[in-house]
């Protein structure tokens, strides 16, 4: 008789989003004619840069010719983009990363999620609360959590972010083998400085642990002293893997490009204690489980840093930044605190004593706007909601303009 892997059934209600989802189709249900604002989901809202989608029919035109036509290409991806993303992203930086130490993808949810496969079942994993999702379900379903009780996975060791902390993760209280780490952060949209991730660093070097650090919205970072890499300290190649994305710094969400870091020099250990690449490690994986992003779609990521790739996502970025900027004066001014929105497009607001999914609820009936309950992250995000800027410039004012009038 065929079974199911049970540890499907520890998972914590259904996925987050999927249930705000649901919340806001009964609603919209109930009054069609509401016009609700969505600021919940990070996903963006404006066009590729023109640059990406000059390449893309570039692409696409080259499959229509026998002589430029591309099957499968490399699962690691194409080397005009691997190489071009060494060089852009870290080489120009002063960070020594080759070509193939990039593994190309079609994104940052798959590999923060399938990163897990590559270690023993019997780790201690570290996970920041609160957190994107993916990382701790993934975990759950591998069969490393115990049941949810209270709030959280037995056998995970939470790290909390809280404003006690300005919300960089405590140092586990015990030892761990696997750290997540994201910033700039999501849900809370915080980043952390370089001598702060030095300590991190430090810390995976003195406990033989790895850090995995999800870097997805690196290019938000306006200030040359926030750390975009892990690899600027020095060390991290041994102890890190970085994983970048195209969703937020180009648009592609709808597209699907990304790639994931691994210096050759960052090992893990077998039960004998002897040194294994992490590279060839995922290489293996990657060469089994997958065949490779599309050859257009990666065309069209290389031209992203063209000259006039480059300008064009940065006013995409530039954009959304100016609408978070927008959130921010406005929940501040309406007496919230909030953390976020300076290099990140979300703003975490502390809900004044409200839970996160009254706060929700507010706000899609006073407001007709869809946020994100902060509980959805963890237990500490309880009583915070989480605010994307990912939308138009039009509808985030609108927004405001009704949250303004509903919380009066
Ligand atoms: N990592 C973080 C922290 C995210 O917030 C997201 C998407 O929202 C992703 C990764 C997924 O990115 P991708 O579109 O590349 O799968």
């Amino acid at each position: 008789m065929i079974k199911v892997n049970e540890n499907y059934n520890k998972l914590n209600d259904s996925y987050l989003f999927f249930k705000i989802a649901e919340k806001v189709a009964e609603y919209q249900k109930q009054y069609p004619d509401y016009d609700i604002i969505k600021l919940g989901i990070g996903d963006v809202t404006r066009a590729l840069p023109k640059a990406c989608i000059k390449a893309f029919h570039q692409g696409v035109d080259d499959m229509a010719d026998d002589a430029t036509f591309h099957g499968y290409g490399p699962s690691q991806g194409y080397d005009f983009l691997r190489d071009k993303i060494a060089v852009e992203d870290f080489q120009k930086n002063g960070i020594d990363i080759s070509g193939d130490e990039i593994f190309v993808s079609d994104g940052s949810k798959c590999d923060t999620g399938n990163f897990q496969e590559l270690f023993a079942d019997d780790i201690t994993i570290a996970i920041p609360d609160p957190v994107y999702p993916v990382y701790l379900d993934t975990n759950v379903m591998a069969g490393r959590t115990g049941e949810f009780k209270d709030g959280r996975y037995q056998g995970i060791v939470y790290m909390d972010s809280t404003k006690e902390n300005n919300f960089i993760p405590e140092k586990p209280d015990k030892p761990v083998d696997l750290i997540y780490m994201c910033f700039p952060n999501n849900p809370t949209g915080t980043t952390i400085s370089k001598s702060e991730l030095g300590q991190w660093v430090e810390y995976a070097r003195e406990t033989k642990a790895l850090i995995l650090y999800d870097a997805a919205y690196e290019a938000f970072v306006r200030d040359e002293n926030i750390p975009r890499s892990i690899f600027e300290i020095k060390g991290a190649k041994e102890v890190a893997v970085e994983f970048r994305s195209f969703s937020k710094t180009a648009g592609f969400t709808g597209t699907r490009c990304a790639y994931t870091i691994i210096p050759k020099q960052c090992m893990v250990f077998d039960r004998q204690n002897n040194q294994i690449s992490v590279h060839s490690l995922w290489n293996r994986r990657q060469s089994t489980k997958f065949n490779g992003v599309s050859y257009p779609v990666q065309k069209a990521a290389e031209a992203v840093f063209s000259t006039e790739g480059r300008a064009q996502a940065k006013e995409l970025i530039s954009y959304y930044l100016g609408n978070a900027e927008i959130i921010r004066r406005a929940m501040i001014h309406l007496g919230f605190d909030c953390v976020g929105g300076e290099h990140s497009p979300y703003v975490w607001v502390d809900g004044k004593g409200r839970d996160s999914w009254a706060f929700f609820d507010l706000l899609l009936s006073k407001a007709q706007v869809v946020c994100t309950p902060g509980s959805g992250f963890g237990r500490c995000g309880e009583g915070y909601i989480r605010i994307s800027a990912f939308n138009s410039r039009e509808k985030v004012e609108q927004a405001i303009s009704r949250i303004r009038e509903a919380l009066k």
